[in-house]
């Protein structure tokens, strides 16, 4: 048992962060330990799990053994020398990066390193960026700087310049779901489903797999398209969209929404004397409603997102069929006789290589109905809607226009 095999498809960068380990116990910067690293890698591939598993690792007496204090309270974000700094704002500003650096300006409680992971270092502002700059390249400081962005371009030269770079691959379908059948005890079935259809997003397909109602607005979500005949069922077939992934954002946001307020009542002093909060408590709490608001503002459009690619896999499932058949048809032609046993093998693969081989009938439908440029000029409407949705264009209208399109 070891930190790292938490990491799925990630073999490739385990042994640069091994020998990193190896050479931190000497506690001088060499040519495989530095102060300051930079995990990049699509959504979902785990960025900010392997940063986890590195700093339970540097903290661990036994190179990450995984199973000792050290290690389960680093995991678990409660071990004093790792701190852990999650975002749910669109920006990390300065003021946060001075606490910060005054936090870990301490010496390490335990062992040799401090170690800070920043899940969002894409987030860094210019000026809050900089402030960090200076801690990292402090001389004979202790403490360990792991970076995580989708990519390296999101963070700022001066940062990126400074760390050493990881980049983490989309972990394989099997991976995924070989990792949802050994560790969540999920049945060889729907573990393939969840990581097929989740394409190599680990924590997405773990829901999917454990919890029926996202598999439920799925699956509703992916017909959507098939129910379009005319304009009054593509309006409908957006509002539907549109719902769903209102109330997905909203399960989620609730509960953490609640919990978060009784916090910051609590932390103002409600409940202690019995007197309700201090002076300012209930301007911190308008100011926290504000900002759930819109983080669930955003988290709708996030589920909106997520619905859209998924929709966007039927399609290109379906251009996969059209592609099989056409070269079916080339062959059939060239060599009607000799080669029919080639061909009828062929025609039987598309289904293999579909991500939404449970709609295997309904998408050989399609392809057979669509022109193939259509089904392009679809996906491209699908990815313009995202795009959209981005700039903040208001989502029923950019729903309703793009379930026209697929009409
Ligand atoms: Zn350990």
């Amino acid at each position: 048992m070891n930190v790292f095999d938490e990491l799925v498809g990630q073999q490739h960068i385990v042994k640069s962060l091994q020998d990193a380990v190896t050479a931190s116990r000497t506690g001088e910067e060499t040519q495989e330990m530095t102060h300051a690293w930079l995990f990049t890698g699509p959504p979902g591939s785990g960025r900010s799990s392997a940063a986890v598993a590195f700093a339970a690792a540097l903290i661990c007496p036994n190179n990450g053994c995984g199973t000792c204090i050290d290690c389960r309270t680093a995991m678990a974000g409660g071990h004093a020398d790792v701190e852990i700094i999650r975002t749910e704002g669109l920006s990390i500003k300065i003021d946060e990066v001075r606490e910060l650096l005054q936090r870990v300006a301490w010496s390490p409680s335990v062992g040799g390193w401090r170690v800070v992971v920043m899940e969002d270092a894409d987030r860094l502002t210019e000026s809050a960026a900089n402030a960090m700059l200076k801690a990292i390249e402090e001389p004979g400081s202790r403490t360990v700087w792991l970076l995580c962005a989708p990519t390296l371009h999101d963070v700022l030269p001066t940062i990126r310049s400074r760390c050493r770079h990881l980049q983490l691959r989309t972990p394989s379908t099997d991976a995924v779901a070989e990792v949802l059948t050994r560790r969540y005890d999920i049945s060889p079935g729907m573990a393939d489903f969840a990581a097929r259809v989740s394409q190599g997003h680990i924590g997405r397909a773990r829901h999917l797999a454990t919890d029926e109602s996202i598999r439920g607005r799925r699956n509703t979500i992916m017909k959507l398209p098939l129910t379009i005949t005319d304009i009054a069922s593509a309006f409908k077939a957006a509002a539907t969209l549109v719902e769903l992934a209102t109330e997905e954002a909203n399960t989620q946001s609730e509960a953490r929404d609640e919990k978060e307020s009784q916090e910051l009542a609590q932390a103002w002093g409600q409940g202690a004397t019995g007197r309700g909060m201090a002076t300012g408590g209930s301007k911190a709490l308008k100011e926290l409603e504000k900002e759930q608001k819109s983080r669930a503002t955003r988290m709708v459009r996030d589920s909106l997102d997520g619905a859209l690619l998924d929709i966007a896999t039927l399609y290109r499932d379906v251009m996969m069929v059209q592609a099989t058949n056409a070269t079916n048809g080339t062959q059939q032609t060239n060599s009607a006789n000799s080669a029919g046993a080639i061909t009828q093998s062929a025609a039987d693969s598309p289904i293999q290589s579909l991500i939404n081989k449970e709609l295997a009938g309904e998408i050989a439908a399609l392809a057979d109905r669509l022109p193939p440029h259509a089904t392009v000029e679809k996906i491209n409407a699908i990815m313009k809607a995202r795009t959209n949705l981005s700039f903040n264009a208001a989502p029923l209208l950019t729903i309703e226009a793009l379930m026209c399109a697929l009409a």
